[in-house]
């Protein structure tokens, strides 16, 4: 199939495009670099083409693609902050130029959302079915509304405009690759103990996450966009729920580093809980994931050591 994959130079999406290089696909990448690398799609493969451009802005070909992943968004919140404003662009604006493209092109379209789209939850685990608890005005806004503006939107192309719609709603993914300044914990947490450097665990770190190896999400990913399951949201990610502190405590453990702890101040609207259901996704992509967040921290830990020390 030909496919296009935005985002294809960030984390997730470097991923993405190796299993769909390696399933003989053609497949074209389009990234501005914002928070991706180069080195990442060189390291996925033989992708067709490179477009390097914003989301935003129209394509400057358009071939008849069958497939189009649409990953396009900075998503560590220190990222996503830096420029709101671009960032609220880049999830509405970027999403609408590539269900626009679907519509004209007759593409399945894939979108990745967040689990953001519950804010700080009032219901544990959060099911597809919940509205979420968000703040429209606050510093995580342009990031939770701009993606909730995204389903929107797709759901509206969807349902008036007959675009093949995919919504995936991703929990917090990990795994090798990820930017030793990407700002989010995991990578944070390795990178500061690989250096014997401190910790920086936010508030008292009681507030929870559920971290899903990032080959689980590909698989899962992969597995919704050849699916039935059109124009609903899915959940994916790892239903296995931790404290921060103890995401701490485990990586110092793993890395036998010295590296002691400091607690910087809570963010804004920082959420206290988060886990998903994934009923859903069971059971109508028979997916589960299969890496625990031990298995999955030994691998991130490895990749991370090479590339600090080739
Ligand atoms: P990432 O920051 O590593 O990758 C995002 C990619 O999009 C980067 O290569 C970046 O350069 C590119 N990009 C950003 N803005 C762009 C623009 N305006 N035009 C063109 N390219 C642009 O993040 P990731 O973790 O790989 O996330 C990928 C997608 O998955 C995002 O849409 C994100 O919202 C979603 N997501 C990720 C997680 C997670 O835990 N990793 C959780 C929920 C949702
Ligand atoms: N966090 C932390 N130290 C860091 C980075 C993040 O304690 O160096 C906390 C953050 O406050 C949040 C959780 O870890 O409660 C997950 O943060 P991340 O930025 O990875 O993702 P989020 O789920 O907040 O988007």
């Amino acid at each position: 199939m030909r496919v296009l994959v935005t985002g294809g130079a960030g984390f997730i999406g470097s991923h993405l495009i190796e299993s769909l290089v390696a399933m003989d696909h053609e497949v074209d990448v389009l990234d501005n670099f914002h928070t991706g690398r180069r080195e990442n799609v060189e390291l996925s493969g033989k992708v067709s083409h490179l477009y390097v451009q914003d989301v935003s802005e129209a394509l400057l070909r358009s071939p008849q693609y069958d497939r189009i992943y649409h990953l396009a968004c900075p998503a560590s919140p220190v990222h996503y902050q830096s420029d709101p404003v671009h960032t609220f662009k880049t999830a509405v604006f970027g999403t609408h130029r590539m269900l626009e493209l679907a519509r004209s092109t007759g593409a399945r379209l894939l979108i990745a959302s967040t689990s953001e789209v519950y804010g700080d939850p009032l219901e544990h685990p959060q099911t597809e079915k919940y509205w979420g608890n968000v703040n429209p005005v606050g510093p995580r806004s342009c990031y939770d509304e701009g993606k909730r503006g995204a389903e929107t939107l797709a759901s509206d192309y969807a349902r008036t405009l007959g675009v093949d719609l995919r919504i995936v709603r991703i929990f917090n993914t990990y795994g090798p690759r990820m930017l030793f300044d990407d700002g989010r914990v995991v990578s944070n947490f390795i990178h500061q103990a690989l250096l014997g450097k401190p910790l920086t665990v936010y508030g008292e770190g009681l507030q929870t996450r559920s971290f899903c190896y990032v080959s689980d999400l590909v698989r899962g990913i992969l597995l919704l966009m050849e699916s039935n399951v059109s124009a609903i949201p899915v959940n994916l990610g790892n239903p296995n729920e931790f404290t921060i502190r103890e995401l701490a405590m485990m990586i110092l453990s793993k890395t036998a580093s010295s590296s002691s702890i400091v607690n910087h101040p809570m963010p804004t609207d920082d959420p206290g809980r988060r886990c998903p259901d994934i009923s859903r996704a069971k059971d109508l992509l028979s997916w589960s994931p299969k890496i625990e967040l031990s298995e999955g921290l030994d691998l991130t830990i490895e990749e991370f050591r090479k590339r600090l020390v080739p």
